[in-house]
């Protein structure tokens, strides 16, 4: 049995930021998402990009519609305020990739067009610009354990794919992705990987494949899922009644159908 110790997670705040930053160049990852570089002179080269903090996200601000106009919130003493009469879309997003060389952001888009992010997406193109605040923390999550059974939808993707590259090389690594058949896609390469894509109709297909992969903790098993809250809930239940402790999961509700804003991750402490 393997007896590397277990590193805990721990978590690390930020000092909240305001920036407008444009989009300078895009990449289609699929019919379903897309991939967005930004760049801007408020870009910090500090913006902390480290490994295992594969659930970090900062908010964006999508413009106003339908007028196109970016309105962005104001730093002030007691935290961000809108402009007078504006109500602000801020929507979460994980951070794909952060370059300190050329201060450089990535995040990757579910396209939608059920809500203004969605949308923005749709539309957007070089020069498009967007707010970002934050992230106002970042968690690294534990290293050591001898396997990681991820799971998430689109939307987790970003996060998902990150865990695939800054996982450690000797993990065994059982990642389950629902997404609809076009949104499936290469994903990076990890030398434990299992990948398995679930065609996306509801809870059911992916809560299987999980539970039947996380059936009792042993102490060296993390697991980690994110996605649309009502398929994710009985996954936590699970895990929960399946005996892993608290420091060996992580699932987290990244949006709710029917309801706008994002879903309600837990921010880890
Ligand atoms: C920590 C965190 C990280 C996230 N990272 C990413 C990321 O990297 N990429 C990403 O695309 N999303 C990500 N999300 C999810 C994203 O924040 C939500 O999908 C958000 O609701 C999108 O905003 P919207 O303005 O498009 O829709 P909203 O105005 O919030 O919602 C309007 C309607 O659209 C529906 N809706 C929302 N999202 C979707 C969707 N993806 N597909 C279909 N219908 C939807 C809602 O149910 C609602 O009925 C993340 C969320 C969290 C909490």
């Amino acid at each position: 049995m393997n007896t590397t110790p277990i590193r805990e997670a721990s978590r690390h705040p930020y000092p909240p930021k305001v920036r407008t930053l444009s989009v300078i160049s895009s990449e289609k990852l699929s019919p379903t998402m897309r991939r967005f570089v930004f760049a801007g002179d408020e870009l910090e080269p500090e913006f902390p990009f480290v490994p295992l903090t594969t659930a970090m996200h900062v908010k964006v601000v999508v413009p106003q519609e339908p007028t196109g106009r970016l309105e962005m919130p104001m730093l002030g003493e007691r935290g961000l305020v809108a402009p007078e009469g504006v109500e602000l879309a801020i929507r979460d997003y994980s951070v794909r990739g952060f370059d300190a060389d050329t201060r450089l952001l990535t995040i990757d888009f579910v396209l939608h067009h059920h809500g203004p992010a969605g949308r923005w997406a749709i539309r957007a193109r070089n020069g498009s610009r967007l707010g970002v605040l934050g992230p106002r923390g970042y968690t690294i999550y534990p290293e050591g354990f001898d396997r990681y059974i991820l799971g998430a939808d689109e939307t987790a993707l970003p996060a998902l794919e990150r865990w695939i590259e800054e996982a450690p090389a000797g993990a065994r690594i059982d990642a389950f992705v629902v997404a609809p058949a076009e949104g499936r896609r290469p994903l990076p390469e990890h030398p434990g990987l299992s990948l398995s894509w679930i065609e996306g109709a509801g809870a059911a297909p992916l809560v299987d494949a999980l539970t039947a992969a996380a059936q009792a903790g042993d102490g060296r098993t993390f697991v980690w899922a994110a996605g649309e809250s009502g398929i994710v809930a009985p996954l936590r239940r699970h895990v929960q009644g399946a005996g892993f402790a608290r420091s060996e999961f992580d699932v987290s509700g990244y949006w709710r159908l029917g309801h706008a804003g994002s879903g309600e991750h837990e921010e880890r402490a």
